[in-house]
């Protein structure tokens, strides 16, 4: 009797299960957001399975990733005559693994992207992550969607000399020569449009941000941003930013760093870091690179950190106010795997995606609403920008 009750309890719990790896299978997963081309850039091959970070192109398909847009990015020390050249050199890595990776291929046009997805193989695009990789120049600009850049990010947390970010209107406000959108910023967001580079206002300003959608005659993309309401940093979309979004029929993907969907965690950290206050300074005195500190310092608490991380549960919440806010046509993922420190738990890396899928099956999405969400609306963002 006892077995016959486990044998029923392990075949429904297998079927529920399945339920939800089946449709993630089947479903086009859409990411619209991935660093991982910074450990390309270290030497990492990624083409084959790696033990370090959140991806690589085994774990991607594993993850049952469709469609991704992998992050061409540089810092605002790559200024002028060099951030270009840097984002030619990131694009011609990306370009170089996929002529390696059989299950995968560039798709700088609509066209490919669905012939990608025919063929069972991942679409890889190229999201340009800061507008200070055209260096003020629109001969850059149409030589980068030459080249196949997907979607740009106006700004990083640097701002242009046309555009001003998130991190400078928050910090700098009134100091700043001005803000939102210069002239030649409109300029650079209409011919986007007209290239079919699709505009990204994740990192950039609210002033900016209203500033494109005035000027934008195509949908936008929110390549990796969370809901303010939920955890207010300056990186995440308020309300009426949400509402405008899809009013323009745009998409917005939500990140997954532990820090945009919990507002309680860098409190958790700092307590983590005044707690073993005595072994950071160890590992400072030690050493005076500052970048490389941080590392062994996050290495060294990593197993502290983890009871920091936010649950699944949390990050569902943030595609979930979306979609109750404005309807789940407007909402993706843009993950930032490889680009942070911190994941909620159970997304430990790629991997790991199709626990979204069952959460939302969980919360009653319809097949149709998980669909969306999981990459059809970006489709739909990417159909009505990319060149056919
Ligand atoms: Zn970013």
């Amino acid at each position: 009797m006892r077995s016959l009750l486990l044998l029923f309890l392990a075949g429904t719990l297998q079927l529920s299960a399945g339920d939800h790896t089946v449709l993630h299978k089947k479903a086009v997963v859409a990411d619209t957001h991935n660093d991982v081309l910074l450990r390309a850039m270290r030497g990492e091959d990624l083409s084959v399975r790696t033990t370090e970070g959140h991806s690589d192109v085994v774990r991607l398909k594993e993850g049952g990733v469709d469609v991704q847009i992998f992050s061409v990015w540089c810092g605002s020390e790559f200024g002028a005559g060099r951030a270009y050249r840097r984002a030619v050199e990131m694009i011609d890595t990306l370009k170089s693994l996929a002529s390696r990776s059989p299950g995968m291929m560039m798709t700088p046009t609509y066209g490919s992207v669905q012939k990608a997805l025919k063929q069972e193989r991942i679409a890889a695009l190229i999201g340009v992550e800061g507008g200070h990789m055209i260096e003020d120049s629109l001969a850059y600009l149409e030589d980068l969607a030459a080249r196949g850049m997907n979607y740009m990010t106006l700004t990083w947390n640097n701002s242009t000399s046309w555009a001003t970010s998130a991190a400078d209107e928050t910090e700098k406000g009134d100091s700043l020569a001005f803000k939102g959108l210069t002239e030649f910023g409109r300029t650079v967001v209409r011919r986007m449009n007209q290239l079919g580079v699709m505009v990204d206002l994740s990192h950039t300003g609210e002033r900016t941000f209203w500033d494109a959608l005035a000027v934008t005659t195509k949908p936008v993309i929110v390549s990796h941003s969370s809901v303010h309401a939920i955890c207010p940093s300056r990186r995440n979309l308020k309300d009426d930013q949400i509402k405008a979004v899809a009013k323009n029929n745009g998409v917005i993907c939500i990140n997954f760093y532990s820090g945009f969907i919990d507002s309680n965690y860098h409190r958790r950290v700092s307590q983590i870091r005044t707690e073993h206050g005595m072994l950071i300074d160890s590992i400072t005195a030690a050493n005076s690179d500052h970048w490389k500190n941080e590392l062994a310092i996050d290495s060294a608490l990593a197993p502290f950190y983890r009871a920091a991380q936010p649950s699944l549960s949390q990050l569902v919440d943030h595609i979930d106010y979306v979609a109750k806010l404005v309807g789940p046509e407007y909402v993706g993922i843009g993950s930032d795997f490889d680009g942070v420190e911190s994941l909620p738990k159970d997304m430990d890396d790629v991997t790991f995606l199709p626990n979204i899928t069952r959460e939302l099956l969980k919360r009653g999405y319809s097949e149709r609403d998980v669909r969306n969400i999981l990459g059809e609306n970006v489709l739909r963002v990417m159909k009505a920008n990319m060149r056919p």
